[in-house]
């Protein structure tokens, strides 16, 4: 059963908005913007008919989507992984803008859309999407790059990255949240093999990974991280199953369960498990960022193409002050956004060392809080302007208008890195 209502049409974006147009942005550079507009063109061509046909499941009720969805998924991947979109964590070819600068920018684009110079009008993006290609491409690829072995590269790491195979990282549990240091999963390890035991939540991707990271407690006490090869799923004693969410409705989140699963001991990475978690979080916070900047950028066209259209009082809504003014000053705030991403980026792709620095990392941490927040406006501003409308799936699918909420979580809890980041500024020796 499809649940649109017929009196409710789809908001067409209609009208350009120059200041949310990357490609017209003056502090872009003229690869960064070829580079941009080579993917907004194969967006277009090879991926938007797969983002329209998720959106379009997302309508229907009391009728089995799960199975379609899975497929455009991890069909999705592929294509990406074809063009080197999904994963730039390894340059296989030559690239004149750098990876994590392409990271950032694929994010940016995949999730909030953009308008298209070729055609004149906004293509959709997916924030849901994003989290899958970030999940797979990021978390996953890039702790193992840091330190697998020479086999395990070749294994685990090389097929995802060019086939486009679907991984996960799996750090929540039940009890571990925010307070990842609390992670009861166990890698016990036997002469051969590890045995893992464990529940993990809320793993974007889980139920349809080829391969997973895995982290738990070693027998010394310390935690470790462990590639699983899930052979298709069907790798005895684990199990994973969908999570319903709030939003994010084409990310797969899911539960795993690990009970007494073996994993061929040659799958375990070297070092610290905590180091393994810690050495992605810059790059999966500016990509988060990017993320959240794209989603801004989404939001504000539609409230922006709402206003114009719908009258009421005898006067279109953009008449009304109140309307206007938080699109503008959010329009202002991408902007400002937009440049310290793409600063931070760049810096970090020219001195890959200063991604460990602590004060980079805080920095980026504080530009992860500030773009979630201003999805997260721009979300609750776009719920404001649509009136009742905002209230039902029709429109809630179209624009992804939960999405945001998750972000405020996703890559570290807000209220957590904010009272962190304020106990630092007040330490004092005593
Ligand atoms: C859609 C989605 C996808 C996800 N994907 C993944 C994934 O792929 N892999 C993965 O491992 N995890 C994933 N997560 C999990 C995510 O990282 C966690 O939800 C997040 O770490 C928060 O943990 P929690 O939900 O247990 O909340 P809790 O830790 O229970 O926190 C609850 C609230 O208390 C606040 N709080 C907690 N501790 C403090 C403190 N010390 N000071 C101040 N406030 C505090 C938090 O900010 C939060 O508001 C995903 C989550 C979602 C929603």
């Amino acid at each position: 059963m499809d649940t649109r209502l017929p009196e409710f049409p789809k908001i067409e974006i209609k009208r350009y908005i120059p200041e949310l147009d990357i490609l017209n942005n003056p502090i872009f550079n003229v690869k960064e913007k070829e580079f941009l507009a080579e993917f907004y063109e194969f967006m277009e061509e090879n991926l938007e008919k797969d983002l329209q046909s998720l959106e379009e499941l997302n309508y229907l009720a009391e009728e089995p989507i799960q199975e379609k969805k899975r497929e455009i998924v991890i069909n999705f991947m592929k294509k990406l992984a074809e063009k080197g979109y999904y994963s730039t964590v390894i340059d296989f070819d030559e690239h004149e803008v750098g990876n994590v600068t392409r990271n950032a920018l694929i994010a940016l684009a995949l999730c909030g859309g953009f308008w298209s110079p070729n055609n004149d009008r906004y293509v959709n993006g997916n924030w849901s999407i994003e989290m899958g290609r970030l999940a797979g491409g990021t978390l996953y690829c890039n702790p193992v790059n840091y330190k697998a072995n020479e086999y395990q590269k070749e294994k685990y790491l090389i097929p995802v990255i060019k086939n486009g195979l679907m991984a996960a990282s799996a750090m929540t549990e039940f009890n571990a949240g925010s307070d990842i240091v609390r992670i009861e999963t166990t890698l016990d390890e036997r002469e051969d093999k590890i045995i893992a035991n464990g529940k993990k939540l809320f793993i974007t991707n889980g139920m349809l990974a080829e391969n997973i990271i895995l982290y738990g407690r070693l027998n010394s006490g310390r935690l470790g991280g462990i590639i699983v090869d899930t052979e298709h799923q069907q790798l005895k004693n684990f199990e994973s199953t969908r999570v319903r969410t709030y939003g994010m409705n084409d990310a797969f989140v899911s539960r795993l369960v690990f009970d007494d699963t073996e994993i061929p001991k040659e799958n375990i990475l070297d070092g610290d498990g905590l180091d393994i978690m810690f050495h992605q979080l810059t790059e999966e916070r500016l990509v988060i960022s990017a993320e959240a900047i794209g989603d801004s950028i989404k939001k504000l066209f539609y409230s922006h193409s709402f206003a114009l259209q719908r009258e009421q009082f005898q006067h279109k809504l953009h008449q009304y002050q109140i309307i206007r003014f938080p699109i503008a000053q959010n329009i202002r705030q991408t902007n400002l956004f937009l440049s310290a991403l793409l600063n931070y980026a760049r810096e970090i792709d020219k001195r890959s060392q200063i991604a460990s620095s602590k004060i980079m990392a805080n920095q980026v941490m504080g530009l992860k809080i500030q773009t979630c927040e201003l999805a997260f406006q721009s979300s609750i501003d776009l719920f404001r302007t649509m009136g009742g409308r905002a209230f039902s799936e029709q429109y809630c699918n179209q624009f992804g208008l939960h999405d945001a909420y998750c972000m405020v979580h996703g890559g570290g809890s807000h209220y957590v890195l904010e009272d962190a980041e304020s106990r630092r500024l007040f330490r004092t020796k005593n």
